[in-house]
């Protein structure tokens, strides 16, 4: 394990898992409205959720990312992981699947995996992600999903908004003395763009993606806002574009 995974893995104190799901598998979904995908395509059939990633020690250090995440964005989704087998993935979706919570985020055991392997930075990749999903819940749980669809043919402006946010959640954990390189997240979400421009699922080029993280990544170095006023700064960006 390279330095920069141990670092991903560190601050080992032991929170409640107020966020995880309670059980070892807790939910079944026929089917997830409004929820936004990663990579589009998500088939929500029987969907399972799991508290364990496999790993206490990367537990450890992902329940602690959520619970950050959560005071940035002031909410409380659900969370856990599934079998994403058929498809790399991660989903946030708006509907309850735990008890005490609102909203549910759910990481797909392969593509966490994946992105932690990565490269040596594949750490911040999984925050960003997690951010990115915290993020659909925040605007799910607000006007910014309705301002961001209203009259839109397609998710972009929705994706890209939550990119901007998970770049703010990333200045944010930078500014909490977190040695990180913005490049890993970057390059995993240069990557994760898409061409598919009629798409419903279309989620912003890679320029595009890459472009708003950043955005939300300097504003959120400045650690000088509030949520409302990181998001509608972001609103306004990605309405530019
Ligand atoms: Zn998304």
């Amino acid at each position: 394990m390279n330095s920069n995974r141990r670092k991903f893995l560190k601050g080992t104190a032991l929170f409640s898992a107020a966020l995880l799901c309670g059980h070892h598998t807790c939910v079944r979904a026929k089917d997830v409205p409004r929820a936004c995908s990663l990579r589009g395509g998500l088939q929500a059939n029987d969907i399972k959720l799991f508290r364990t990633s496999g790993n206490s020690d990367l537990d450890r250090s992902i329940n602690l990312e959520l619970i950050h995440a959560a005071e940035s964005f002031n909410i409380l989704p659900g969370f856990g992981f599934y079998d994403d087998s058929d498809g790399k993935n991660a989903f946030a979706t708006a509907e309850t699947w735990i008890p005490n919570t609102k909203g549910t985020v759910a990481f797909g055991i392969e593509l966490l995996s994946d992105e932690l392997f990565s490269n040596e930075w594949g750490g911040l990749a999984v925050a960003g992600i997690m951010a990115h999903e915290f993020g659909h819940i925040f605007q799910y749980q607000s006007d910014f999903y309705s301002l961001l669809t209203q009259s839109q043919p397609t998710d972009r402006l929705l994706e890209l908004h939550a990119d901007y946010l998970a770049g703010y959640y990333l200045g944010l954990k930078r500014l909490r003395g977190g040695e990180i390189d913005i490049k890993g997240f970057l390059d995993s979400l240069y990557l994760k763009g898409d061409t598919h421009f009629n798409s419903p699922s279309h989620h912003g080029t890679p320029i595009e993606r890459a472009k708003v993280m950043l955005e939300g990544y300097k504003l959120g170095l400045t650690n000088n806002n509030n949520i409302q006023q990181v998001a509608e700064t972001g609103m306004n960006l990605v309405f530019t574009l």
